[in-house]
């Protein structure tokens, strides 16, 4: 059976983000890994917000392959996000782990992303479907474009077209880096899907410097945004912070993006 997803003759889905618009304008998704104190998350709010960032992104429930590991600061790290909202009129991206957090999550969360870890979980999946809001799906580290799709499909299939397709990386023989970001997979999905497709050069490669050229490497693949992780103090995030970068690089990489987005 056709997938929706790929159903071209019904258009390309047309997501609107503050006054901008997924295959018109460039989308920039910023914010550190974690949720973090409230002050630290003031300066880099405020920060992303002068640099032209559309979506501050920041984890409130981290999932973590060592379940030892710092878990994110669960409902406080989201009473954060709404704080930041509040007073900086942000756009408000974070990911939603369990179908029981959904509820209480969206007041704050404009844009729910749905993590590499669950994009198989298909009851996820449809409860996000059914809130009609705006979901990033990252692309599963082990899952194959066809299994991506069909993940989107059964958020689609629950009557919601927006979804933004997210290529993080995949898990490949090559240790060098942490992931490998698949660009082909960009550059497949904007041909044959009627969905817009990102680009998460931070986990993709799990080197901060690296994220540069690989983030612009996906707007050449033709990604219609990025999500990077960013924060004021990088080596100070509390996950993940060998692949954040600072305020400037990101600031580079945004020009960068505007001056090469014509020609894509
Ligand atoms: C994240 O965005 O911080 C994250 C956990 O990403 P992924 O699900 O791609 O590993
Ligand atoms: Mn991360």
């Amino acid at each position: 059976m056709k997938l929706k997803v790929m159903d071209l003759e019904k258009g390309k889905v047309n997501i609107e983000i503050g006054k901008k618009e997924f295959f018109r304008d460039p989308i920039f998704f910023a914010g550190p890994c974690s949720v973090e104190d409230y002050e630290t998350m003031r300066k880099i709010t405020s920060s992303l917000k002068e640099i032209g960032v559309d979506v501050l992104r920041g984890g409130a429930y981290k999932p973590r392959t060592s379940p030892y590991d710092f878990q994110g600061l669960k409902d406080d790290g989201l009473k954060i996000l709404q704080a930041i909202k509040d007073e900086f009129n942000m756009v408000i991206s974070t990911e939603i782990l369990d179908v029981r957090d959904l509820e209480k999550a969206m007041d704050v969360v404009d844009i729910i992303q749905i993590g590499s870890r669950n994009m198989y979980n298909y009851v996820l999946l449809e409860e996000a479907g059914k809130l009609g809001k705006p979901v990033i799906l990252k692309r599963g580290f082990s899952a194959t474009v066809f299994e991506w799709l069909n993940a989107a499909e059964y958020i689609m299939k629950e009557g919601n077209e927006k979804i933004i397709l997210c290529e993080r990386g995949i898990r490949t023989f090559e240790t060098t880096t942490r992931n490998t970001l698949d660009l082909n997979s960009v550059a497949y999905v904007r041909e044959h899907c009627r969905l817009p497709v990102i680009v998460d050069p931070s986990h993709g490669t799990g080197v901060r410097s690296l994220v540069k050229p690989m983030a612009l490497a996906g707007i050449m693949a033709g990604a219609g945004g990025l999500i990077i992780e960013t924060h004021i103090e990088p080596k100070k995030a509390s996950s993940d912070a060998a692949q954040t970068i600072d305020m400037e690089t990101l600031k580079e990489i945004i020009i960068k993006t505007n001056e090469i987005w014509r020609y894509v």
